[in-house]
């Protein structure tokens, strides 16, 4: 049975307190009965007190990004050692803005996966189409592409760290969402391309998250379907009662 996976991507929102204050309300909050993995995500400098805050729940904590070198003369970067030394084991990797903003490649991310999984940690890959690959039709190469020059490269062994998250870009922060067909449609093309590269098993394990302006309203709908496995939220993981009003609709 693959895992159903609900994850908040804080993004650069929240100091110390505004953190701590969230946590506070998510750990009086979230469903402790649920089959649900809840994730969240918040800035590197809140990741330790993150994890600490979440010690004793059933909440994990990952990362927004990570360099792919060991160590070295990067400015500004932190290593996945530096994340596991705190008790980080999953990183968000190939998050759009990441792509567009960084400038970061296939090429990039796929290094990111390698140095990540060598660390044995769980990554949560993030692709999706641009608006215009939609609308020429290219959605489905581009989303192909991406999973064979960011993730493919990897061993079988590897898969059981990796979870998918679609996040079509035009969907992102925008309030527009994939219609729940649109978001089913893909997953199910994502789970049928990984099944002919990586085999039947791998693909019927791996849990494919939506992503892309999901909120309490159309959280149940999106998530009904077959092959979605949970959502990468954004805006909505921001406010605690929407983010358990989501983690609910499962
Ligand atoms: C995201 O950035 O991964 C995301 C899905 O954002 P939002 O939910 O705000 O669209």
């Amino acid at each position: 049975m693959r895992k159903k996976i609900v994850a908040g991507n804080w993004k650069m929102h929240n100091n110390v307190e505004q953190t701590d204050d969230l946590l506070n309300e998510l750990i009086a909050n979230v469903p402790t009965e649920t089959d649900t993995q809840i994730i969240v995500a918040p800035t590197f400098i809140n990741l330790a007190s993150a994890v600490d805050h979440l010690e004793f729940t059933s909440i994990d904590v990952a990362a927004q990004n990570m360099h792919q070198a060991e160590s070295g003369a990067f400015t500004g970067e932190i290593s996945a050692d530096m994340l596991k030394s705190i008790g980080v084991n999953t990183v968000i990797l190939g998050h759009s803005e990441r792509r567009a903003i960084f400038n970061e490649t296939d090429a990039l991310i796929a290094n990111k996966v390698d140095t990540a999984l060598k660390h044995e940690m769980t990554v949560i890959f993030c692709f999706g189409e641009e608006l215009k690959d939609r609308q020429n039709k290219q959605h489905f190469n581009v989303v192909e592409n991406q999973l064979r020059d960011g993730l493919f490269h990897i061993e079988k062994a590897s898969w059981s760290n990796i979870v998918l998250a679609y996040e079509p870009v035009w969907a992102i922060g925008t309030g527009e969402t994939a219609s729940p067909d649109q978001a089913q449609e893909m997953h199910e093309f994502i789970r049928e391309t990984v099944r002919k590269v990586f085999g039947k098993d791998i693909a019927e394990e791996v849990s494919i998250l939506y992503g892309g302006s999901v909120k309490p309203e159309n959280a149940k709908e999106i998530f009904s379907k077959p092959d979605v496995d949970g959502g990468l939220i954004g805006g909505a993981a921001l406010k605690a009662a929407d983010f358990v009003a989501i983690i609910n609709a499962f």
